[in-house]
């Protein structure tokens, strides 16, 4: 009898998921993420890209994440190199070098060193005609509230580097899209 695979048509493509599926998948790769079960979470991730647009890019480097703690440092490049374009893409530049360069040093703490290596030249490739970031809008970031560490709606990481601000005081989740408010704002 003929059986359906479904595994076989999730990375970077695939149906497009409704809302509700979305939540329920988003809440899953979350708790998956957070188990250590992240080739499953990476499947998730980026099945979930094309049905959200505006968060995709936040997808595939969560995606790329996953597989780089599974081990699959090489397949990870994939994933982060078409999250950070997506940022580029969307002229968050300046947030695309900071979790760039961010997402570097995971990979040299983790001694990957050639992808490391392939993911700094391939940004520094990609950055240029950018102006540098000034010192005191590097620094900018540190002088924010601090942020709970998960979104409360969906349980998403949150990455001050990631975030939007929407105000002083709340950020948008860049999975679920829901407000976060500051701690103690
Ligand atoms: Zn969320």
């Amino acid at each position: 009898m003929w059986r359906r695979r479904p595994r076989m048509r999730r990375l970077f493509g695939g149906a497009r998921v409704g809302r509700l599926e979305e939540r329920t998948l988003l809440t899953q790769a979350h708790e998956l993420f957070s188990q250590g079960q992240y080739l499953q979470a990476a499947e998730i991730y980026e099945r979930l890209a094309p049905s959200a647009p505006r968060r995709a890019a936040s997808f595939y480097l969560q995606a790329g994440r996953a597989r780089l703690y599974a081990g699959q440092a090489e397949q990870s490049l994939a994933s982060f190199e078409q999250g950070l374009l997506m940022l580029i893409e969307r002229s968050r530049w300046r947030t695309a070098r900071r979790i760039g360069a961010q997402i570097v040093a995971e990979m040299e703490r983790l001694k990957h060193l050639p992808q490391a290596q392939a993911l700094g030249a391939w940004l520094q490739q990609r950055m240029m005609g950018f102006p540098q970031v000034s010192a005191p809008e590097a620094a900018a970031p540190a002088r924010r509230p601090r942020l709970p560490l998960k979104c409360p709606s969906c349980g998403g990481a949150v990455n001050p580097e990631e975030v939007e601000w929407l105000d002083g005081e709340t950020v948008e989740c860049v999975y679920c899209g829901s407000s976060i408010r500051a701690e103690g704002a």
